[in-house]
């Protein structure tokens, strides 16, 4: 009897689809290895540079000079950052994405220019105003194995302590997030896929709380690619016409993350100049994913340190922005969320 029970106990752990899942979801759902290059190979060959590039314009210049709650255009309703999230969310809903909406509570920064021109964010006092802030998330269902879940994510706000469009920090990430669901939105992927559009220039964080709400839900995220300053490089790097790209990680979770985006630059031929970095510790909105748990976590970003000369300030407009390099970016990392999708 205690024999029989071992057996069936065995057979349920052989087949149960979490197991499965967890090794690489595309050897189990019968992914093809030549099938799968050929999907991936074509899919990245739809990513547009053209489409990314409206998005930034957009987002950063007409109708949208900014993305802050703290900056409504006179005549308008609405302020900056809810227009962008209606522009964004109009665009997924239009794909077939069903988009969910997540408040949080926060504060617009305040300035003070006593500090570097990067560094004048400084803390709100309490007595200053709160709004909402959305995080816009919108999921495809994976087919074989639902559970397992990849996040590409993009803050899509400007500076709210300064009149700075924030093209390349980071409506320029954000057009990123968008190509990249416009391209899969009618292709079957094995695991979820989740998109997650979010807000860093203001304060709290929003990825803390989507990050958070994902940990308490027992979401099993295998792998969080943030996209901020895609492309965004020191102005002899983009003299020089080179198209970088540097994947920096925390923990050897996203190391691996890391060495994926140099393999697949090199497997689909994209150009990137590749590179990976250690973060001193957790950053960013990948590192809200780290501080909750969920340690296979990087940015994709175009330098490290980030050396983009008009970093939060009023120059960072999209003409600065190097929309090829970005495209190139969104490349290699659908190539390397399709790979760890198919566990190829
Ligand atoms: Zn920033």
């Amino acid at each position: 009897m205690r024999h029989t029970w071992i057996c069936v106990i065995g057979l349920l752990l052989l087949v149960s689809p979490s197991l499965l899942c967890t090794a690489g979801a595309g050897q189990q759902a019968g992914g093809d290895p030549d099938k799968v290059d050929g999907d991936i190979r074509r899919l990245i060959g739809n990513v547009d540079p053209e489409q990314i590039s409206k998005h930034v314009f957009y987002l950063a210049k007409d109708p949208l000079p900014y993305r802050k709650l703290n900056f409504t255009l006179p005549g308008h309703e609405k302020n900056t950052l809810y227009e962008a999230d209606d522009y964004l969310a109009g665009k997924l809903a239009a794909w077939g994405y069903r988009v969910e909406r997540e408040g949080v509570q926060v504060q617009a920064f305040r300035r003070d220019t006593s500090k570097p021109k990067h560094a004048q964010y400084s803390p709100p006092k309490p007595e200053d105003p709160w709004y909402t802030a959305y995080n816009l998330c919108v999921e495809k269902k994976g087919r074989s194995c639902p559970g397992r879940i990849l996040v590409v994510l993009a803050h899509k706000d400007s500076q709210s302590w300064i009149d700075s469009p924030g093209a390349n920090d980071n409506a320029i990430g954000t057009a990123g997030v968008l190509e990249m669901a416009r391209v899969l939105a009618a292709y079957p992927t094995e695991s979820t896929i989740r998109f997650l559009l979010c807000n860093e220039e203001h304060t709290p964080w929003t990825s803390r709380t989507a990050a958070q709400n994902a940990k308490s839900r027992g979401d099993d995220i295998v792998a969080v690619f943030n996209l901020d300053g895609i492309g965004a490089k020191g102005t002899e790097q983009a003299a020089s016409g080179k198209k970088t790209n540097v994947t920096a990680y925390t923990k050897p979770e996203g190391r691996r993350l890391a060495e994926l985006m140099a393999e697949v630059n090199a497997r689909y031929s994209i150009g990137l100049e590749q590179r990976a970095a250690e973060r001193p510790g957790p950053g960013d909105d990948d590192g809200s994913f780290i501080l909750a748990g969920f340690p296979a976590a990087v940015i994709n970003i175009g330098s490290w340190p980030y050396a983009d000369p008009n970093y939060h300030a009023e120059g960072d407009i999209p003409e600065t922005c190097d929309i090829q390099n970005a495209a190139m970016t969104v490349q290699a990392t659908l190539a390397a969320v399709l790979t760890l999708d198919r566990g190829v």
